[in-house]
């Protein structure tokens, strides 16, 4: 790999996810809209893609006049190793 992951964050190829203050993940499916899975005990990521348009999940009353044009959702929780520890 010749780019660092900054460099690749730059150039928009892979997609900075904050799971807190301190971690950063980065993401090399940054092209397709999808959300995360994040294990609460040792960080492991999985990404997810929920049927239908997440974008439409928010009701019209609820974006305070924002044009919303992109949404991350972070699904919480122990992963399989984890929870086999
Ligand atoms: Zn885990
Ligand atoms: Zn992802």
């Amino acid at each position: 790999m010749y780019n660092t992951l900054g460099e690749l964050v730059s150039l928009g190829e892979v997609l900075e996810v904050s799971t807190d203050r301190r971690a950063k993940r980065y993401d090399p499916n940054a092209h397709r809209p999808h959300h995360h899975l994040v294990c609460a005990q040792c960080g492991a990521i999985r990404d997810v893609h929920p049927a239908g348009d997440p974008l439409a999940d928010l009701p019209a009353g609820e974006r305070f006049g924002f044009v919303v044009s992109a949404v991350e959702v972070t699904y919480r929780g122990v992963c399989p190793n984890c929870a086999a520890a």
